[in-house]
């Protein structure tokens, strides 16, 4: 059976489900949307959460400023909320060297710099406001097998569907880092591995953590402590991300959990008194993926299939949360000017207006592991000194936490809107 649709995507991870949501606020009823994941995604619910993990998932999310905006108008912020731990301040540190910054929420007159989600809960909020909007089909658990330009749009071969082949105006492809359909329709990457894994795990403390995100940069790479909501059987918990080598995070993954308590307490320090419990531990290789090509007449490349990135600064979903919002208002304007969804010159104009935002979330995220990790005793000082420059440079704090939280990036869109 065949069918079509205007647009169709492919991939329902948190990116996925976030452009459904954005594309069926913003675009005209008339438009068919589709959306294609591969994982069985749970049926709607009267009441609660659907317990949606995608990409089998056990991480945790900083959500910063830019992506609290998007989603309150979207309306799902409030639905959201419940499941956020503010984060009311961020201590960066060096281990072993003087250098060291605390930026406060409260110094700029913000309620928080950040809010940590985990991405089960973030996976079952964005679900269920789709099921509530109603306006996507979602299509699950089924595949995009292959596309094929076809009549200025693409033609799908779908496996799982009830349709095995469909025609639409415009494939979004956000089936993540190694992206089949990225391969299949031959877009270049560049890849650049970090050479290191990060260690994820929730983790418990004996005092609480009053809201404060540890960054601490060590020899081995840089280590995140964020703070979660308490649970009934952990009250004082924290999310961490360890960057590490292969081996030493294959080892600290399987080795038996009072090693690995030590482990970290020696790494971290005491800041939140002695640590007593690690959840489930899970690695995941990091490397910096970028594809060459992000759009292309009938597609547009979105999420970790257009750029994975370190996670140390927390921005991969928060920036292609940016992107998913900036593509949705393209693409509003297009159909309101009598376009295609494909047109390719719609979609230049779409990547024309995101791509400073991308070019300096990447860079950021790509410098700080690189500059907190060199040996070099020279660039040692340096660094003490922009951490120390933080704390009494005041304009130099504000605008590294106006980048954090994504304000720059859209002060940048809101520029190139209104050049065109
Ligand atoms: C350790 C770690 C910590 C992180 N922390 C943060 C953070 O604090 N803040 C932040 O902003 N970002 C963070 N990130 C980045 C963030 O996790 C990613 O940006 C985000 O998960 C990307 O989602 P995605 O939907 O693009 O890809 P994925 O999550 O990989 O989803 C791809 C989806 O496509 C589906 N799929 C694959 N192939 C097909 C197909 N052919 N047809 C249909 N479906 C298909 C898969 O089943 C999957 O559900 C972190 C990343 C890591 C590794």
């Amino acid at each position: 059976m065949s069918g079509s649709r205007d647009i169709v995507i492919a991939g329902g991870g948190m990116v996925g489900a976030s452009l459904a949501l954005q594309l069926g606020a913003v675009l005209p009823s008339a438009t068919r949307i589709c959306l294609v994941e591969g994982f069985p995604l749970p049926a709607p619910l009267a009441q609660g959460m659907p317990d949606y993990h995608p990409s089998f998932d056990a991480r945790s999310t900083a959500l910063s400023y830019s992506s609290r905006l998007i989603y309150e108008q979207l309306q799902i912020w409030d639905a959201l909320e419940q499941w956020l731990c503010p984060i009311e301040s961020i201590h960066v540190s060096s281990r072993g060297r003087f250098g060291s910054s605390l930026l406060r929420a409260a110094d700029y007159g913000w309620d928080a710099l950040g809010y940590v989600v985990e991405n089960a809960w973030l996976g079952g909020a964005l679900l269920q406001a789709l099921y509530r909007q109603g306006r996507v089909e979602v299509c699950s658990p089924a595949r995009v097998l292959a596309a094929h330009p076809h009549g200025g749009g693409m033609r799908l071969q779908l496996e799982g569907a009830l349709e095995e082949e469909i025609d639409t105006g415009l494939l979004l492809v956000a089936d993540g880092a190694t992206s089949g359909l990225r391969r299949q329709l031959g877009v270049a990457v560049e890849e650049k591995s970090y050479d290191q894994h990060a260690l994820v795990a929730n983790v418990g403390f004996a005092r609480p953590h009053r809201g404060c995100a540890y960054e601490r940069f060590t020899d081995q790479g840089p280590l995140a402590l964020l703070p979660l909501l308490p649970v009934a059987t952990a009250e004082h918990r924290s999310a961490l991300v360890w960057s590490l080598s292969p081996g030493d995070a294959e080892h600290l993954c399987a080795c038996p959990r009072e090693e690995f308590l030590e482990a970290l307490q020696q790494r971290f320090g005491y800041r939140q008194g002695r640590l007593h419990q690690v959840g489930e531990r899970h690695s995941y290789p990091l490397s910096l993926v970028e594809s060459a090509e992000q759009v292309r007449q009938g597609v547009v490349v979105m999420g970790n299939a257009a750029h994975a990135l370190h996670p140390v600064a927390g921005q991969g979903y928060n920036l292609a949360l940016r992107d998913v919002a900036q593509l949705g208002a393209v693409l509003a304007e297009g159909l309101a000017e009598g376009r295609a969804p494909g047109d390719v010159a719609l979609l230049q104009r779409y990547l024309r207006r995101q791509q400073p935002d991308q070019a300096r979330t990447i860079r950021l995220s790509d410098y700080l592991p690189a500059l907190f990790m060199h040996t070099d005793p020279l660039l040692g000082v340096a660094r003490d000194l922009a951490l120390s420059g933080l704390d009494v440079l005041p304009p130099l704090k504000r605008e590294f936490v106006r980048h954090a939280a994504g304000l720059a990036a859209m002060d940048d869109s809101r520029g190139a809107h209104s050049g065109g």
